[in-house]
C-alpha cells in the first residue's frame, strides 16, 4: 500500500504543535509495517534554519511547477528530503511569496495559501508519477484536496485508485474565509451551498475535508463521539454526524525512544518499573530546583499546558484555596493567557512552600515534571487526544483528568478490588468534582503504598506506543479503499 501525507507541519522540518509530532512519528511507525509512505509539506521558511540543526538534505528536484485551476501565476519548485531515521521521502512545496514568513501560520494570505498549497500537492504527485492508494490530508490547511480530488479531478484516471482520509486535530480551527475564495480556486459555484463548502454565508476549509473524503478520523474515539454532539462540535456537529459511519478515533502515540524514563538524559536520575525507587530521586531533586520544601511523603503534583481556556484552568482557581489546605506541593509550567499567568503566580506568591509557577517554555524542565511529579493533573474542558498524559503515564506519573476526549481513552480510574486502572479522574466540569479527584489520588497516594505501586506499574505498562497506532491507520486505510466513493 502506497501512502500520501499531506499536512502543513511535519517534525522536525517545521513544528508549532502536535500536528508536527504525529506526521514526524507516523509515518515512520507505518513504514515499519511494511507499507510505503511519502510526506508533502510547505517550504517553510525555518526548513532550511532546521536543516543545520536537525542535520537534512534538501535536494531540488524541480522547477517552476504551474498549479491547475487556481487563479494565479505563481509556480513552486519541489526538493526532496527524507524523515531522519527512516527511509520515508519529504516532499517540500517551495512558493518564495506564499511560504516566506518567519512563522508558519503567517504570511500575506492564509486562505490564498492553504488553496495555492493543496493544488501543488496534487501536481507534485502527478510531477512525481507517483500513484497513491490512499492520500491521507490533515486538518483544515488540507482540507481542499479532498474537494479537488472528488470534484475536478474525479475523472482523471492518474487518481481513479486513490481513497482519501482526512483527519481533524482539533475542531476548534476550521479555516473559514470569504466566499471570493472559491474563484481563487477555481472551484464551480455549486459547491458553495450547504451541502458543499458554505458555512454561515462564508468558506469552511475543514467542512470541505469533512465531506468530500472518504474517511474522516480524529484523534481519539471518544472525540470522534463528542464532536457529533451540539456541546463539542463547533457548529460543525450536524455535518459530522452526516459522515458518523465513517469517522473514527484513532489515538496519537508517543516516541518510546524519544521518551523513555531508562534513558532520557534531560531527567536527574534514569529509572524503569524495576528501579521506581529512583524516580523518588527525581521528586526531591526537582523539588530541591524548585524551591520547595524537600519532602517525600507529600504529594506533587505537575501540570505543563499551554494557559488557556481549553484547559480547564478556571477549575483551579475556583479550588485553589480548597485544595492548599491538604499538605501537598503543585508546580506548574506553562504559558499563554495573561490572566491565567498571573492567577499561578499570585498562587506561588500566596503559598510559597507549596506552588512553583513557571511561566517559560522549557523542554528540558517538562521532562524533568514527568520524570520528578506523583501526579500530573489535566482538567481539559475539551482534549481531542492529550499529550501530556501519555507522558505522565510513560514516566510512571499518575494522571488526574477530566475523562472528556483522549483523556478518557487513555486513563481509566483505579480501582482497588481489581488492582486495574492507571489513574483517577471525574467527569462532569465541576469544581468540587477536580477536588474529590485530587483528594482521592492523594489518600491513595499517602495511605495504600501497596496500591500506589500497583498504579505506577499499570501506568508504566499502558501501551501508548505509536505502533498500535499504526495498526489502526493501515486498517482504517484499508476500509478507505472499500469504502471509496466516486
Ligand atoms: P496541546 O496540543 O493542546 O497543546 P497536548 O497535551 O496535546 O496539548 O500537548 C502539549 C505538549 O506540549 C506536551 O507535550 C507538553 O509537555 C508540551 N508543553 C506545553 N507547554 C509547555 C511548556 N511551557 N514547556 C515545555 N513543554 C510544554
Amino acid at each position: 500500500m502506497k501512502i500520501a501525507m499531506v499536512a502543513y507541519e511535519v517534525y522536525p522540518f517545521a513544528k508549532v504543535g502536535g500536528l508536527a509530532d504525529v506526521l514526524g512519528a507516523l509515518p515512520k511507525a507505518i513504514e515499519k509495517s511494511g507499507a510505503k509512505v511519502a510526506i508533502f509539506m510547505p517550504f517553510h521558511k525555518v526548513v532550511v534554519k532546521n536543516s543545520q540543526k536537525f542535520g537534512y538534505q534538501l535536494t531540488e528536484v524541480a522547477k517552476s511547477i504551474p498549479v491547475e485551476n487556481v487563479q494565479t501565476k505563481e509556480t513552486f519548485d519541489l526538493y526532496e528530503s527524507q524523515l531522519p531515521g527512516s527511509n520515508v521521502p519529504v516532499y517540500l512545496i517551495a512558493n518564495e511569496y506564499y511560504f516566506s514568513a518567519e512563522n508558519v501560520y503567517e504570511g500575506p494570505d492564509l486562505a490564498e495559501q492553504s488553496i495555492f498549497f493543496c493544488a501543488a500537492f496534487i501536481q507534485a504527485m502527478k510531477h512525481l508519477s507517483q500513484q497513491f492508494d490512499i492520500v491521507h490530508a490533515h486538518d483544515w490547511q488540507t482540507g481542499l484536496v479532498p474537494v479537488y480530488l472528488k470534484t475536478l479531478y474525479r475523472m482523471d484516471p492518474f487518481f481513479t485508485r486513490t481513497a482519501i482520509v482526512f483527519t481533524i486535530h482539533n475542531l476548534g480551527y476550521q479555516g473559514i474565509f470569504s466566499p471570493n475564495y472559491m474563484k481563487f480556486a477555481g472551484l464551480p459555484g455549486y459547491l458553495f451551498n450547504i451541502d458543499g463548502l458554505e458555512f454561515y454565508g462564508k468558506i469552511n476549509f475543514l467542512k470541505g475535508g469533512i465531506l468530500f473524503s472518504d474517511i474522516v478520523t480524529t484523534v481519539s474515539p471518544t472525540y470522534a463521539q463528542e464532536i457529533q454532539t451540539e456541546e463539542y462540535g463547533e457548529k460543525l456537529d450536524g455535518v459530522l454526524r452526516l459522515r458518523s459511519d465513517d469517522l473514527y478515533g484513532i489515538l496519537n502515540g508517543i516516541d518510546y525512544e524519544e521518551f523513555d524514563p531508562a534513558t532520557d538524559r534531560r531527567i536527574y536520575v534514569n529509572y524503569d518499573l524495576n528501579s521506581l525507587e529512583k524516580k523518588y530521586e527525581n521528586k526531591k531533586m526537582l523539588q530541591r530546583d524548585l524551591n520547595l520544601p524537600v519532602k517525600e511523603n507529600v504529594p506533587l503534583i505537575g501540570m505543563i499546558n499551554r494557559l488557556v481556556d481549553q484547559k480547564g484552568l478556571d477549575l483551579i482557581e475556583k479550588i485553589a484555596d480548597y485544595l492548599f489546605l491538604f499538605d501537598l506541593q503543585f508546580v506548574v509550567l506553562g504559558t499563554g493567557e495573561k490572566k491565567y499567568e498571573e492567577m499561578f503566580q499570585r498562587l506561588q506568591q500566596k503559598y510559597p512552600d507549596k506552588v512553583s509557577a513557571n511561566i517559560k517554555f522549557d523542554i528540558d524542565l517538562a521532562q524533568k515534571i514527568y520524570a520528578g511529579c506523583d501526579m500530573f493533573l489535566m482538567p481539559s474542558r475539551y482534549e481531542p487526544c492529550g499529550l501530556g498524559q501519555m507522558y505522565s503515564l510513560r514516566y510512571g506519573t499518575i494522571p488526574i483528568v477530566r475523562y472528556t476526549g483522549g483523556l478518557a481513552d487513555t486513563v481509566k480510574e483505579f480501582d482497588p478490588e481489581t488492582g486495574t486502572g492507571n489513574g483517577f479522574g471525574f467527569r462532569e466540569y465541576d469544581p468540587a468534582h477536580l477536588l474529590m479527584a485530587i483528594a482521592k489520588a492523594s489518600y491513595f497516594y499517602r495511605n495504600e503504598k501497596q496500591h500506589w505501586k500497583r498504579i505506577v506499574q499499570n501506568a508504566m505498562q499502558t501501551d501508548v506506543s505509536w505502533e498500535r497506532s499504526a495498526k489502526h491507520y493501515l486498517r482504517v486505510y484499508q476500509e478507505a479503499l472499500k469504502k471509496r466513493r466516486v
